[in-house]
């Protein structure tokens, strides 16, 4: 019998662990785990889903021209650099097979998004981590790690799990002391939260070694449907639209996505309620003698004591039906990452967390 071999270093890619949803025997149980949007989708995507039923026996869009239409009416982009993808995820992905193989060294920070690696490993390159300092992306040692086999930098901005941002001054600095062969990758999936960021779009207006992420997953409430998309020069987004299947996007996802872009009002909403709750519960964290940065996102890092505190907190949340995210993975062991839930989700978060400190004390 043939034993069929993957590619060298598929083995070596560590499976991506996803967050529960769900804790058996308990009820009325609150996910604060995936950064999603508390109040779901806009009730205009919502209705969007129920048209595209009707359609379902079409195949969907190949070039997803009314969506980057859209797109590039709300954020003044040019249409014909927008690409879109399966989530962000699917965009990382392009970038890495488009423009890294086996010999290529892909950098990524210490605490950076699981995906990069991944994405790396499973197109043949070698994944390469650069410390950060204070949780935070350090340009100086992204550009003192970059070597002549350098091919792509990705840095999330505001960055997940930490909640921390860049100014933009440090981004340009960066693309501008990266290697000729280089591209810089701006995730932008948290960038809505900052007010005035526009996740890096005008920076590669004049430069063309800048690529930027974003997401429907987030604010937009939309990550069951998976939709992302990049923007970046016209001749980046020719390379990855050659490696992506024709029919990456479902009608569905396309019409939901739209329209979500469109409903201005529950977008603002949204954004105004992340940061009144956001604020609320870092001010009422810190109460509690726990270490929280500013988060620039729609989550909170926890950082306790030591990780068996954080392990044990995470476990007597678990009891009173919340779940929050172990971030160990991202080398935070003592930390715990906390979506901006609605008010009653905060106030349950922190009253429990609040009874696990009385105990231990
Ligand atoms: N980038 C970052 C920094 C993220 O946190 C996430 C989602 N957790 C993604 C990309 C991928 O998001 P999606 O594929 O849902 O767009």
């Amino acid at each position: 019998m043939t034993r069929m071999e993957p590619q060298p270093g598929i083995m070596d890619i560590a499976l991506y662990v996803g967050g529960a949803s769900q804790i058996a025997g308990v009820s009325d149980v609150v996910k604060l785990s995936s950064n999603e949007n508390p109040f779901g989708p806009s009730p205009a995507a919502i209705a969007a889903v129920e048209r595209s039923a009707r359609t379902l026996h079409r195949y969907p869009s190949t070039d997803h021209a009314s969506l980057r239409a859209a797109l590039a009416e709300v954020h003044g982009l040019d249409a014909a650099r927008i690409i879109c993808g399966v989530g962000s995820d699917e965009i990382i992905h392009f970038l890495c097979q488009a423009y890294a193989g086996p010999g290529d060294e892909v950098l990524y920070t210490q605490h950076g998004f699981a995906m990069y690696r991944i994405s790396a490993m499973a197109a043949g390159a070698t994944p390469v981590e650069v410390a950060e300092r204070d949780r935070t992306v350090h340009v100086d040692a992204i550009l003192a790690a970059c070597t002549e086999h350098t091919r792509l930098v990705f840095i999330a901005n505001p960055a997940n799990p930490t909640g921390t941002f860049i100014q933009l001054g440090e981004v340009e600095r960066l693309a501008e002391g990266l290697p000729e062969q280089c591209l810089l990758v701006l995730d932008g999936a948290y960038a809505e939260f900052e007010e005035g960021y526009d996740g890096g779009a005008a920076l590669i207006e004049h430069r063309d070694n800048v690529v930027m992420t974003r997401t429907f997953s987030k604010l937009y409430g939309l990550g069951g449907l998976r939709v992302g998309w990049g923007y970046a020069s016209r001749d980046i987004i020719d390379v990855l639209n050659r490696v992506r299947g024709p029919f990456n996007l479902s009608s569905t996802a396309l019409e939901a996505a739209e329209a979500a872009l469109g409903d201005h009002a529950y977008v603002e909403k949204c954004l105004a309620e992340n940061a009144k709750m956001r604020s609320w519960l870092t001010e009422a964290l810190r109460g509690l003698g726990i270490g929280v940065d500013d988060s620039h996102a729609n989550f909170v890092l926890a950082r306790f004591s030591d990780p068996a505190e954080a392990d044990a907190c995470e476990a007597h949340l678990k009891t009173q039906g919340l779940i929050v995210r172990k971030v160990a993975g991202y080398k935070l062991p003592e930390a715990l990452r906390i979506t901006v839930g609605d008010e009653s989700a905060c106030r349950r978060v922190v009253h429990a967390i609040g009874q696990f400190k009385a105990v231990a004390e």
